[in-house]
Parts: C-alpha cells; sequence; structure tokens
C-alpha cells in the first residue's frame, strides 16, 4: 500500500524501542520547581507573585505580556522561593519562579468537573485557551490562542494534525493517541469549533499502528458530527514539519515565506490538541505534560508525566538516574532538539523528550570541507541548495545568501545528517537566519 508523503526526507533510525509502548507513569513531584516566564515563542510573561507567598497548583504566577505571549501557572503549590534568574532552555540565564513544593494538591489526583463547552461561543473557547496558558507542545511553542485566531480575512478550511511523531527516540504523541483516543478527539473538536469549520485530519506516520487503530475506532464509536479522518503516513523525516504535513495531506503547497494559512489550513500538534481538551473541557492550565525520557544512558527509559520546571537532573533521578555518562544532553529529538549544557536545566511546556546519548550515538563536532557530492540537496524536503548557501555563508558574503531563500529552511537538519563530511549545514543556515533578521531590523 503507498502511503501519503513529501518529496525530499531521510529515514534516519527510529530507535523507538527503548519507549515504545511504554505506559505512561507519573513522575513524583520535585522538591524545588523553577518555572520559567519564558516558556513559548513571544514575549515572557510578567511575573505576578513575589518570594514568601504562597501558591496553589495552577494559580496564575506569569501574566502573559501583549499579544504573542503566553500565562505562566505554579506546577506545585508551595512556596516562592524566588523571581529570579536560572538556566533555561531558551537562554543562559531567563527569569523563572522558584516554588518548594508545600501543602495539598487542588487539581492532581481529583476528578476534574467536565465544563459543557458545547454551549460556549468559539471565543469563549478561544478564551479559555488563552487562560490556560496553552503552547504548541510539539516544541515550537508558539501561543495556541494566536495560531487558532487568524486574520479575519484569511480562510481556514481543514485543520491539521500532526500525530507523526517522526523524530527518532521520541515516542510520547504515540502514547498519547494510543491511550487518550477519546480526550484527542474531544480536543479536535473543541479546535474545529473555536476555528468556525467542520474537517480536520490527524496525520499519523505508518509505523504507529495502535495510535492509528486507536483513533479510528474511537471516531467510529463516537461518531463525531464533524468530519475528522486520520490518515496514515509514510514513515519518513521531517513527515511533521508544517509545510511537508500539509502537503501530505492535502496536496497543498504553502508558498515559499508563507503560512499555514495561506494553504487555509492550520496546524496543531496532537499534544497541544491533548492541552487544548484540558484547558476547555476541564478548565486545567498547562502546568504539567507527558514527556518521553530515553537513550541508552538513563536506567529506565520510557513515557512520563511530569510538572513544568522539575529541572532534568530531578528527572533523570526520577527515571533510575543513569547508567552511563552521557556525552550529550537534548532536550527533544536527536533531529529538532536543542543540546544541553547543564541538568539544571528545568521541563518546560515545548519540552517533548529528554534524550540522553552516550559517546558513540552522539556526533563528533568536527567536520570537513564540502566534497560536492550533492546529498544534501536530494534530501532537502524545502527544495534548497544547502551545500551552496552553507559555501555563501562561510565566506561571509550574507548579501549573496538572501536570494537562496534561507528563510525556507524548515530546520530540520535532514543535510547535516546525510553529510558525509559532517557539515553542521543547518547550524550555518540558522546562524545566517540570525545575522538578516538582525540587519533587517537596523
Ligand atoms: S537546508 Fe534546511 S530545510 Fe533543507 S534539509 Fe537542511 S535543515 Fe532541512
Ligand atoms: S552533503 Fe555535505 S559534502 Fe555533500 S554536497 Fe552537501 S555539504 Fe557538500
Amino acid at each position: 500500500m503507498a502511503f501519503t508523503t513529501f518529496s525530499g526526507g531521510i529515514h534516519p533510525p527510529e530507535n523507538k524501542r527503548l519507549s515504545e509502548g511504554k505506559a505512561f507513569s507519573n513522575l513524583s513531584v520535585p522538591q524545588l520547581c523553577y518555572i520559567p516566564l519564558q516558556q513559548h515563542v513571544g514575549k515572557p510573561a510578567r511575573p505576578i507573585v513575589e518570594a514568601g507567598e504562597i501558591v496553589r497548583e495552577g494559580q496564575l504566577i506569569g501574566l502573559a505580556e501583549g499579544y504573542i505571549s503566553a500565562n505562566v501557572h505554579a506546577s506545585v503549590p508551595g512556596k516562592v522561593v524566588e523571581v529570579a534568574e536560572h538556566p533555561t532552555v531558551y537562554s543562559k540565564r531567563g527569569m523563572c519562579v522558584t516554588i518548594e513544593a508545600q501543602g495539598s494538591f487542588s487539581t492532581s489526583g481529583k476528578p476534574l468537573e467536565a465544563v459543557p463547552w458545547e454551549s460556549m461561543s468559539g471565543l469563549e473557547l478561544l478564551n479559555r485557551v488563552a487562560e490556560a496558558g496553552v503552547v504548541g507542545l510539539g516544541g515550537a511553542a508558539f501561543p495556541t490562542q494566536v495560531k487558532l485566531h487568524p486574520p479575519r480575512n484569511r480562510k481556514i478550511e481543514a485543520l491539521i494534525i500532526n500525530g507523526s511523531e517522526c523524530e527518532p527516540y521520541l515516542t510520547v504523541d504515540d502514547m498519547l493517541m494510543q491511550s487518550f483516543p477519546g480526550e484527542i478527539v474531544e480536543g479536535v473538536r473543541i479546535t474545529l469549533k473555536i476555528l468556525g469549520i467542520t474537517t480536520a485530519f490527524i496525520g499519523v506516520e505508518n509505523n504507529k499502528p495502535h495510535a492509528i487503530a486507536s483513533l479510528r475506532n474511537k471516531l467510529a464509536e463516537i461518531k463525531p458530527a464533524e468530519n475528522i479522518q486520520v490518515v496514515a503516513l509514510k514513515a519518513k523525516y521531517p513527515q511533521g514539519a508544517e509545510k511537508q504535513l500539509i502537503y501530505s495531506l492535502t496536496r497543498r503547497e504553502v508558498p515559499s515565506g508563507g503560512l499555514p494559512m495561506d494553504a487555509a489550513t492550520v496546524v496543531q500538534n496532537v499534544g497541544t490538541i491533548f492541552a487544548v481538551r484540558e484547558a476547555v473541557a476541564l478548565g486545567k492550565p498547562l502546568f504539567e505534560r507527558y514527556i518521553t525520557v530515553t537513550g541508552p544512558c538513563v536506567k529506565n527509559p520510557g513515557n512520563y508525566k511530569v510538572r513544568l520546571g522539575s529541572r532534568i537532573s530531578d528527572v533523570i533521578e526520577e527515571c533510575g538516574g543513569l547508567v552511563a555518562e552521557p556525552a550529550k544532553i537534548i532536550m527533544g529529538g536527536p533531529m529538532c532538539g536543542t543540546a544541553l549544557d547543564s541538568m539544571d536545566i528545568p521541563v518546560v511546556k515545548g519540552t517533548s523528550g529528554i534524550l540522553l546519548l552516550g559517546r558513540e550515538e552522539a556526533r563528533p563536532a568536527d567536520y570537513l570541507p564540502c566534497i560536492r557530492c550533492g546529498r544534501c540537496v536530494a534530501v532537502c524536503p524545502a527544495g534548497l541548495v544547502p551545500c551552496d548557501m552553507v559555501n555563501t555563508i562561510e565566506k561571509g558574503r550574507l548579501d549573496l545568501v538572501e536570494p537562496s531563500h534561507p528563510f525556507d529552511c524548515i530546520m530540520c537538519g535532514a543535510c547535516t545528517y546525510v553529510c558525509p563530511s559532517r557539515r553542521p549545514l543547518n547550524h550555518f543556515i540558522k546562524l545566517a537566519q540570525e545575522k538578516l533578521r538582525r540587519r533587517q531590523k537596523e
């Protein structure tokens, strides 16, 4: 059977076996939570608590500042120890609210009362998403209320749900779809109501047959009024990238420099849809999430529910500790994740996984000159010529880079992965993007 897909892309070893099929378990609450006020794209939230204050679980502690921002809530009940800088994944030292856990839990372990959301307006539902501080949980961390509120003059026809989880090692979305199909379908229905449309496609790679069956069975059971389809996609990296996913599912192309709305679509990760459902149907703020903790260096790899603000070191200890010294610690997957230089960094909303690689799996930092083999060109899903672009960047000729469309690079890392000279092509392109953006602002 031919599965729907896009052109380009790669087939790295999946390495999902370490955590695949492992049911979620809850990690213990850490004694100290370091909750960053910047867990999203946009302006950091403004702290509204002070040292010494007692806070409830789920209490608003950081208020969204401006249009592109997100609320931040207390992950644990307890005492605010300080509001100060601490290492985070987004900056060497970002402002965090540190809470020492104490007192009783108002939400966890208790059945939450279902909210009759079907009688609410789309705007009311959207406000609940914003209040709960929901952001893209696939890793991008873009505030969800902004994505679900496209300009009035833009027609949206379909909601695209990313359940592809094409990153090697990660299995959290697979387990979410297997474990909570009813919640995900409800989240899709809520999101459709917010967007004022009735068509959704849930794209899942064909290496996740249990997730596909679980969602399809749930749809067959509840027969929603909306048109929600689960589509099996060819397992190929980066199947979950927005533009590639839209093309695979609808055969629509997002133009160069464009957004999903240019193809009349809105894309959300399946984890985000789960969080939307919790925010709207249960009134629960986003203060915990499911993640995969994996790699050959951790004793008990698996899928876990973690409080936001838990330090990586606390999470690893809860997962049985280390069996070997990691050569590389990555937040997210090995292709698109962020390499960390400290185990003190806390889990944030965009943390889909923690990956601890040994020396054998970690890519060496040194690289060689380009041998013009063309492999990077063959795999680039954005149709770019990474070797030429990077050669120009290395020569410092930023003025000549712009016509090569560096901003169409989706940072998938496929070019870097196949390069026999181990050239960190996407990192060069990212640096060029940052420099060009700075120049444009000047
Ligand atoms: S140039 Fe960008 S989009 Fe193309 S393969 Fe490399 S990282 Fe991916
Ligand atoms: S894959 Fe590497 S060596 Fe081959 S053309 Fe691209 S940059 Fe050059």
